[in-house]
């Protein structure tokens, strides 16, 4: 799913205090994977099509690939998430990136299938993908539909 997706679905679930911190882990996914491969192909002048293109130095390619694994398995969410609540108590709020991923599973596709098993598994679902102008326009009626109804 898109990430300004991913941070409105956050705040609608969390809508209480720290909405603003469930938005964060609901983004932040796909920030911290994607934020060097798009920035280099700004300072590249790519064109807006071309924002996501493989056409990046290695370095980029070996971040993005390790930091979309981390940030997209179950795994290391739960694993994340469990020693901060042994620290911290529980933030119900840090779920959101649970929302990310399982949102994830289901509306990417092929090599873009989230690694939800990561380091355990490589298994996939290959979905529909989120920039399916059917998905996109059920997307953004559910989400204005449950803004409507619930805030
Ligand atoms: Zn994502």
């Amino acid at each position: 799913m898109d990430t300004a997706s991913h941070g409105f679905w956050s705040a609608l679930i969390w809508r209480a205090d720290l909405w603003w911190l469930a938005v964060l882990f609901g983004v932040l996914p796909d920030i911290i994977a994607q934020t060097p491969k798009v920035v280099y192909n700004v300072w590249k002048n790519k064109s807006v099509k071309g924002l996501l293109s493989e056409d990046l130095p290695s370095w980029i390619k070996t971040y993005t690939y390790y930091a979309f694994h981390l940030t997209h398995s179950l795994v290391i969410a739960t694993l994340i998430t469990g020693i901060t609540w042994m620290f911290f108590g529980v933030q119900l709020w840090m779920l959101a990136w649970h929302l990310h991923i399982g949102i994830d599973m289901w509306t990417h596709k092929k090599e873009q299938a989230t690694p939800f098993l990561y380091p355990f598994s490589d298994f996939r679902f290959s979905g529909i993908h989120w920039s399916s102008k059917g998905f996109i326009g059920m997307n953004l009626l559910l989400l204005a539909s449950a803004w409507i109804m619930l805030v």
